[in-house]
């Protein structure tokens, strides 16, 4: 089932949430929704759903207009961030609810409550009532009951909030597992980007009430559209220096190799894993080393510049606070931005600028 929304506009009185936004999400594509609080990704889920009206704004399942057709009428699955199950029924009578709405033979609706209890590592509290459960179990048992129909379309709104960190990533890969399985069209509301990076097809990013970068994973993460995309996804952070302004130093020498002109109005952006310490012609000092497990994160310092720095395990731990070390930057990884637009900013060899001006650049999975 292929879902476009068009034009989508919600006003609550005089805040507008969501601006103008359109989203194609192909069949059984799984779209990850990301942004900072407020940024309009639960009203447009809502939207979805049809529990919101727009001020403007068309949604289309496989081109079939879907806007007037109430919630119950689309055929979709969902899991909302409050979860809401019902409190008098059992978890066995939760799962089964939309099975029995829907007259399914008793049998083949047990058969079916059992597995997508057994995938959702809720099999063994199926006679529990929802009080007896802790808040990641009740998650779990949503998902399970907005599952249990194989909705051609599925929406996940923050499905993995309540979930401590060991829980998400299998839930999360079991739900992943299953959408591709009955290529379900997925749309996935998520604030925390690395999440949103493991499970997608691709991955759009809100701003403001539109989104402002659509696009694979790793295009994302290499080839960011935008400064605000390359800065919300990746942690640590990517480390930003502008020509202008106190990191002129480090920025124009940073960029040199690429730019003849002195790059006037750009910003000069490296991710901290492709700042490389122990060799090159930059003297920085260390001023922090922080141990992340796998890889130490150090914050260095050239001039009024900060740098941060991913290096391994290993390396970190040998390098002292006051340390004075080489650092070299990958230039092959080094990322370009116009100062006043935001755009990515490409250079080609005759050193003309051009913009990265396409929003979606993947253009999304056929059907
Ligand atoms: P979060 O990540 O915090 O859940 P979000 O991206 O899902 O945020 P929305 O819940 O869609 O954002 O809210 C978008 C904007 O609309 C916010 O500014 C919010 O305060 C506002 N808003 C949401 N619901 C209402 C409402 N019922 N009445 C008034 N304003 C609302």
């Amino acid at each position: 089932m292929k879902l476009d929304i068009e034009g989508l506009t919600v006003e609550y009185g005089q805040v507008a949430a969501v601006r103008g936004l359109n989203l194609t999400v192909g069949h059984g594509e799984l779209v990850a929704l990301v942004g900072p609080s407020g940024c309009g990704k639960t009203t447009t889920l809502g939207f979805i759903t049809g529990f919101i009206r727009p001020k403007s704004g068309r949604v289309r399942f496989d081109g079939l207009d879907v806007t007037d057709l109430p919630p119950q009428r689309r055929g979709i699955g969902y899991v909302f961030q409050d979860y809401a199950i019902y409190p008098h029924m059992t978890v066995r009578e939760n799962i089964r609810f939309p099975l029995d709405a829907a007259k399914v033979d008793r049998k083949k609706a047990e058969r079916d409550v059992d597995e997508i209890a057994g995938l959702m590592g809720v099999g063994n509290l199926l006679a529990r009532r929802p009080h007896q459960l802790s808040g990641g179990q009740r998650q779990r048992v949503a998902l399970a009951r907005a599952l249990v129909k194989k909705p051609v379309v599925l929406l996940l709104d923050e499905p993995l909030s309540n979930l401590d960190a060991h829980l998400r990533v299998e839930v999360r890969a079991e739900i992943r597992r299953l959408q591709l399985d009955l290529k379900m069209t997925t749309v996935f509301v998520t604030h925390d980007q690395a999440e949103a990076m493991a499970i997608a097809d691709r991955v759009a990013v809100m701003n403001n009430g539109d989104i402002v970068a659509l696009t694979s994973p790793s295009t994302l993460y290499s080839r960011p559209p935008s400064l605000f995309a390359a800065q919300f996804i990746g942690s640590p952070q990517i480390n930003i220096w502008a020509t202008d302004g106190p990191d002129e130093a480090l920025a124009r020498r940073v960029i040199a190799p690429l730019v003849g002109d002195g790059g006037a109005g750009l910003l000069a952006g490296v991710r901290p894993e492709h700042v490389m310490v122990g060799a090159g012609d930059i003297k920085a000092t260390t001023t922090l080393t922080e141990p992340l497990g796998r890889d130490f994160l150090v914050h260095l310092e050239v001039g009024p510049s900060s740098i941060r720095s991913l290096v391994p395990a290993a390396q970190g731990a040998l390098l002292k606070t006051g340390e004075v070390v080489p650092i070299a930057m990958e230039r092959s990884h080094l990322l370009l931005f116009d100062a006043a637009t935001g755009h990515r900013v490409e250079i080609d060899e005759a050193g003309t600028r051009r913009e990265d001006d396409t929003r979606e650049t993947d253009g999304g999975l056929a059907g």
